[in-house]
């Protein structure tokens, strides 16, 4: 009788209680030993961990954390990304000077910052500096586009201009000027006549 010749416990394994991993069954006995002497399931990740570097496990890995800058206290595994893109002391540039401060101090900054405005060479147009991207990309860059517009308001302004006075007004001064001179060659004349008189009187 020469069947099943081969130890079926060698191709099968049983499952360790105390790390629940997949053991050969002909080692499971000594590996439960081992390992339930040895190792402690991580309450808080699971893994496997030796019995004497579990406290040294949990600092490095699961104890929480201050934040230097803020001095928040958080899970190890958030730290990076409060410091990058969380904490409220984490240094950031305004978008318009550039000037590094802290995140919790930017809204204010660029309320002002932005405000600025700056001369664009493009169209010689003093663009406020939150409004400048925006801007850029619609700049038509034609210096001409300002003066172009003033000259059209002055050429409409122009054509509004009350008419001249009507003509018999200034014909009228004209005559009334005329009449003044002649009056005055008149009393000139005058006073010329009498001197001879007053000469042939003597
Ligand atoms: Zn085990
Ligand atoms: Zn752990
Ligand atoms: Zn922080
Ligand atoms: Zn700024
Ligand atoms: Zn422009």
């Amino acid at each position: 009788m020469a069947l099943a010749a081969s130890d079926p416990a060698a191709d099968t394994t049983n499952i360790c209680s105390h790390c629940e991993r997949a053991i050969p069954s002909s080692n499971i006995d000594l590996h439960y030993a081992h390992c339930s002497r040895n190792l402690e399931k991580c309450k808080i990740c699971g893994d496997m961990v030796p019995r004497k570097h579990a406290e040294e496990h949990y600092e490095s890995t699961h104890a929480p954390v201050t934040c230097s800058l803020c001095s928040e206290m958080m899970d190890p595994e958030n730290l990076a990304l409060h410091k990058g893109e969380k904490c409220p002391k984490r240094i950031v540039t305004c978008d318009y000077c550039e000037f590094p401060l802290p995140a919790v101090d930017l809204f204010e900054h660029q309320e002002v910052c932005g405000n600025r405005t700056e001369l664009c060479h493009l169209c010689n147009r003093y663009i406020r500096l939150r409004e400048r991207v925006a801007h850029e990309v619609t700049c038509n860059g034609t210096p001409a586009e300002i003066p172009r517009s003033i000259r059209e308001a002055e050429r409409e302004r122009g054509a509004r201009r009350p008419p001249p006075p009507p003509r018999d007004l200034s014909t009228r001064r004209l005559l009334f000027t005329i009449a003044i001179a002649g009056i005055a060659i008149f009393l000139g004349s005058l006073l010329f006549q009498r001197k001879p008189d007053i000469s042939q009187a003597n």
